[in-house]
C-alpha cells in the first residue's frame, strides 16, 4: 500500500516530522511513503527513502551512511581544527604539548587519520573551535528524527568506536548496546594505559 504525504510549507513539515515516531513503527510496516514537496524541502527525501526501507538493519545503515555523507559535504573546504605539525588549534592555544587532537588516545587512529566513520566524533568540536565558528550540530540533521530517542543518544555519544560498531549498537538497542559500549570503553582504557 502507498500513501502520499504533502510537505509544501512549514506547517506540513512540522506535522510530518511530529508523526515520524508513528511512521517508523511496525504499524506502518506495510505502508510505502510518497511525498509531494516543494524544492526547498528536498531534505525530506532521505527521510522518506529511509521510511520505505522496512528492514530495521538496512534502514539504520541507510540513515547512518546518508547522514555521514551530508556531514562530510558540510565539512568540505573547512579546516576548523587547523592542525600544524600534528598539533591542533586547542592544544596550541592551551599549550598542552599534546599531539593528534581528540584522536590521540583512540585505538582506531592510524597514520595520523581516522580510518573509520564515526558520526559522534565527526560532529564533536571543543570550545576553542565552537567559540570561533558556527558548526553543524546533531540537531541540524533532521534525518536523525527517524531514529528512536535511544538510538539518537547512542549516535551522539558513541565516541572512539568504529562506524560498524556504532551501527551494531543502534541495531541491538537498549539491552545489548550498553554492554558493548562498556566493553569497548574498558578495551580502550587498557589500550590507553599501555601506550
Ligand atoms: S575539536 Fe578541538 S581538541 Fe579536538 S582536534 Fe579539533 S581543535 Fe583539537
Ligand atoms: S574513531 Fe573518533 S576518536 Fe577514533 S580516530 Fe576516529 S575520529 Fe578519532
Amino acid at each position: 500500500m502507498r500513501k502520499t504525504y504533502s510537505v509544501t510549507n512549514d506547517k506540513e513539515l512540522r506535522h510530518f516530522i511530529r508523526f515520524l515516531p508513528f511512521y517508523r513503527s511496525f504499524l506502518f510496516r506495510f505502508l510505502y511513503f510518497d511525498v509531494h514537496i516543494n524544492e526547498e524541502y528536498n531534505f525530506v527525501l532521505p527521510i522518506v527513502e529511509s521510511l520505505n526501507i522496512k528492514s530495521r538493519k538496512k534502514r539504520i545503515v541507510y540513515i547512518y551512511n546518508e547522514a555521514f555523507s551530508m556531514i562530510d559535504s558540510y565539512f568540505v573546504g573547512k579546516d576548523f581544527c587547523q592542525f600544524i605539525d600534528n598539533v591542533c588549534l586547542s592544544h596550541r592555544e592551551n599549550k598542552t604539548g599534546k599531539m593528534n587532537g581528540c584522536c590521540r588516545c583512540c585505538p582506531y587512529r592510524s597514520g595520523g587519520y581516522c580510518p573509520t566513520e564515526n558520526i559522534a566524533c565527526k560532529l564533536f568540536y571543543c570550545s576553542s573551535v565552537k567559540e570561533k565558528y558556527e558548526i553543524i550540530k546533531f540537531e541540524d540533521i533532521i534525518l536523525f528524527r527517524v531514529l528512536s530517542p535511544f538510538q539518537r543518544m547512542i549516535l551522539k555519544s558513541d565516541f572512539f568506536s568504529s562506524g560498524e560498531d556504532v551501527i551494531l549498537d543502534l541495531y541491538y538497542g537498549p539491552f545489548i548496546a550498553p554492554i558493548r559500549i562498556i566493553y569497548r570503553f574498558f578495551k580502550n582504557y587498557v589500550y590507553k594505559k599501555r601506550k
